[in-house]
């Protein structure tokens, strides 16, 4: 994948993490809501939905959190063990979004 691609696929990923987070309560209010005016109670379909959900926003946080470096292949928000959030690779000064 070309260093382009690689911040392509970053910034999707980044997109759909703001959606997933921006609409989780939402849907889960609309979800109870439809559910309750059909049952009166909460179903596993709602514990599952807010399960799914959540691991949904874990995984692509996780995913995001770990992304590796395009030229250098290291962690991009990563050095020593602790959390980056430069606008460089703290590994190799690769600038956000920029090709190798
Ligand atoms: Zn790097």
């Amino acid at each position: 994948m070309s260093d382009q691609g690689s911040w392509a696929r970053f910034e999707r990923l980044r997109n759909l993490l703001l959606v997933l987070t921006a609409a989780w309560l939402p849907a889960v209010l609309l979800a109870a809501w439809w559910i309750d005016g059909r049952s009166g109670r909460v179903p596993q379909v709602l514990v599952g939905l807010v399960l799914v959900w959540t691991l949904a926003i874990a995984g692509v946080g996780l995913r995001l959190a770990t992304w590796l470096c395009p030229r250098c292949g290291k962690p991009f928000f990563k050095r020593y063990g602790l959390r980056t959030f430069g606008e460089r690779c703290p590994h190799c000064g690769l600038p956000y979004g920029s090709g190798g």
